[in-house]
């Protein structure tokens, strides 16, 4: 449903991302599908309504300064960035503070995180009204263009979106420019609005553009793009029965998965096994998925077995990177 953004219709929207629900939200940069960063099942619902083939770090959107401080590191450099820039369309990628309660999910398991301060009145007001920070990637599905106007979100998502915040066109109409700073040197991951040379302005020093960052003059920068968590034990997929010391990622019941050589799965102590999904929930595996294997992930462990998960909706997704962590190991 779309509702012209006035403070009654700011209101509902914020109850609906307070009990799990999903908002398109008008920005300076595009039109974001908005969700509660701290609640894993929302953020599944985000990727499963964008029909994303594959789980990204998702952008934190936060009223202040002072409280993305509340989810990341901020650094002398972050700091003067952000009082050049914020409220406005730079995203900034810092190291993530342990107790930040942000999903698994919306980082990729990642130990960095990008935040935001939107300078979108109605933004910023649907912030404050949920009062929780809110990831929100373009309102759009995979693959197709990012929206500037609420007929856009509209067409693209349709009823996946639980209302639709209309507030005309945005300004900038490009994304936010993703600048670094978790690493040695800041680079800007994506270019947007926001210049590198305007980011040395403010830093005085060279800022550059990543290896990936479409830029053409772009240097090398290896290893500074890795977009996933992935874990060091070896994997292996669709596992039926388990192998004497492997230990278990879950799906669904293990009422009659057995040990090779003798015992059940069932038995393995708490340490040896997560369960994504008892219900076999694809949305309650997502919210789970990189804090389980994480939480698997350990020197002792020899291999990491996992139970099939069904190659539909959000399975499509939590297998592709299953799949990339099976062929890295
Ligand atoms: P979107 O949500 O579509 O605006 O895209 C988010 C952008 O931020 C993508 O380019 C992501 O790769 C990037 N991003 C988000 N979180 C991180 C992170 N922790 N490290 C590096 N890049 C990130
Ligand atoms: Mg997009």
């Amino acid at each position: 449903m779309i509702k012209t953004a006035n403070n009654e219709a700011i209101a509902g929207a914020a109850e609906i991302i307070k009990s799990g629900g999903l908002v398109a939200m008008p920005t300076e940069t595009v039109y974001g599908l908005a969700g509660n960063a701290r609640d894993g099942a929302a953020v599944a619902k985000i990727y499963e309504a964008k029909g994303r083939p594959a789980f990204n770090p998702l952008i934190v959107h936060v009223g202040s300064a002072k409280d993305a401080g509340e989810i990341a590191e901020m650094s002398a450099q972050a700091h003067a960035v952000a009082t050049a820039f914020w409220p406005g369309p730079l995203t900034l990628v810092l190291p993530r503070k342990a107790d930040s309660g942000i999903s698994e999910l919306a980082t990729a398991g990642l130990e960095t995180v990008a935040v935001r301060v939107p300078g979108h009145k109605t933004a910023r007001a649907l912030i404050e009204a949920a009062g929780v920070p809110l990831v929100a990637p373009s309102a759009n599905k995979s693959g197709s263009l990012s929206p500037t106007t609420p007929a856009h979100v509209a067409d693209s998502l349709g009823d996946s979106v639980d209302m639709i915040l209309a507030d005309g066109a945005c300004a900038v109409g490009l994304e936010s420019t993703v600048l670094d700073l978790s690493g040695d040197v800041p680079v800007v991951l994506r270019p947007g609005a926001i210049t590198a040379e305007d980011i040395s302005h403010v830093l005085g020093i060279e800022v550059g553009y990543a290896a990936e960052s479409g830029e053409p003059d772009a240097p090398k920068a290896p290893g500074m793009l890795l977009k996933h968590y992935a874990p060091e034990t070896p994997v292996r997929l669709n596992a039926v029965d388990l192998e004497s010391g492997e230990v278990l990622l879950a799906f669904g019941s293990i009422r009659f998965m057995g040990i090779k050589g003798g015992g059940a799965a069932a038995d393995l102590p708490d340490s040896q096994i997560r369960n994504l999904s008892e219900e076999g929930d694809l949305h309650e595996a997502a919210a789970n998925l990189f804090a389980m294997m994480k939480a698997l992930d350990q020197p002792a462990h020899t291999r990491i077995a996992v139970m099939n998960i069904p190659e539909v909706g959000l399975g499509i997704a939590i297998n592709d990177r299953l799949r990339r962590a099976a062929e890295a190991g």
